[in-house]
């Protein structure tokens, strides 16, 4: 069997070339095929001799995402790929244009365990993670694809970043890497539903990328109807693994906020949300529910999301409602690899 080589640390590379006897200055070439330029072949590495390329490709392969679909938005040119993997399995990432540059929200794994109700990932079904190198193959994809420069990356599409923790990291120090794409940890938002044992280790890394959590509810009982994972680590645990995160990080943490009609999207809950984050350094993303045919969520009124977000601010809680993009192009996650599996 092959070793994806792209799926390697700029370290383990390093070991590698020297084991095979290479001068060191080739781990730097050869990272730099990889992670800048982002090459699905060996032969594309032109200061390489033809001797090597091939000793090279006779022992690793090079991890790649193949353009299966692309739809591109008509309202706001957010373009959202279905990718193939090597063993045929899909994958989904979305790029959306800021004003200040290209974001690529990636997926982390080939469907998800968490279970969430409101939630297309889960439903699919979960197959495998993906390897560090495949994480990363979705920005190259889409850079060569559209011809652009991707600046931000959120680690919000299909799976459960925590859950795939090893090969997430290496992911984020590869992008990171200077002789690669470069990319600031300040630029990287890490989003998951709550696995805290994973959050403690995320704050040892030390690395400044933004976390969001995916709060969705004020209390236990509301957040355990739709995210199984509350019934592990409840709402409490959570916030005090986020009180640590910015303790130790400085940094401001975010929070996802799902709004569906009549399940958390009272005064009340606003209230009680308001009452829990009370004094934190933390933003709240409103978010209206994007329904997935079966699961019955119902969005909230404009009334109710302007009601809630109010309340938030009014209590000192910073919110914003998340501007819906691609909203003509099925641009939530899971939804693309979801029909490719044959559900309608
Ligand atoms: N597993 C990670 C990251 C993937 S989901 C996490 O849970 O954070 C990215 C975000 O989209 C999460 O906040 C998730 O709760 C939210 N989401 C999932 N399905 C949604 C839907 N149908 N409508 C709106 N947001 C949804």
């Amino acid at each position: 069997m092959k070793k994806d080589i792209k799926s390697l640390s700029y370290a383990e590379l390093n070991s590698e070339i020297v084991t095979l006897g290479l001068p060191r200055f080739r781990s730097k070439q050869i990272f730099e095929w990889l992670h800048k330029y982002g090459v699905s072949s060996f032969d594309e590495m032109t200061n390489i001799s033809k001797d090597l390329r091939k000793k090279l490709a006779d022992i690793y392969f090079i991890s790649d995402c193949e353009i299966e679909q692309k739809y591109v938005s008509k309202i706001d040119e957010t373009v959202k790929y279905l990718f193939k993997l090597y063993d045929g399995e899909y994958v989904e990432s979305v790029i959306m244009k800021y004003k200040y540059g290209y974001t690529i929200c990636v997926s982390s794994q080939v469907g998800c365990k968490m279970g969430c109700t409101f939630c297309a990932s889960a439903l699919a079904g979960f197959k495998r993670n993906l390897e560090a190198g495949e994480i990363e193959s979705q920005l190259h994809s889409a850079q060569k694809d559209l011809n652009i420069r991707i600046s931000n990356i959120v680690l919000m599409g299909i799976g459960e970043p925590l859950d795939n923790y090893e090969n997430v990291i290496k992911f984020l120090h590869n992008v990171n890497n200077e002789n690669g794409l470069n990319i600031s940890m300040r630029n990287i938002t890490l989003s998951t539903c709550g696995i805290v044992p994973k959050i403690y280790d995320l704050m040892n890394e030390e690395l400044p990328i933004t976390l969001t959590i995916s709060l969705h509810a004020p209390n236990d009982i509301i957040r355990s109807r739709t995210m199984p994972v509350n019934n592990k680590w409840g709402i409490d645990e959570v916030l005090e693994a986020c009180r640590e995160y910015i303790n130790r990080t400085n940094r401001r943490v975010s929070f996802e906020y799902t709004l569906i009609h009549s399940v958390n999207d009272t005064y009340e809950c606003a209230k009680e949300l308001s009452e829990r984050l009370h004094g934190m350094l933390c933003h709240v993303n409103l978010i209206p529910v994007n329904d997935v045919a079966e699961r019955g969520n119902v969005k909230s009124s404009e009334e109710n999301i302007y009601r809630f977000a109010n309340v938030l601010k009014n209590n000192g809680i910073n919110a914003t409602i998340r501007r819906t993009l691609g909203s003509d192009i099925n641009a939530s996650c899971g939804q693309l690899r979801r029909k490719r599996n044959g559900v309608k």
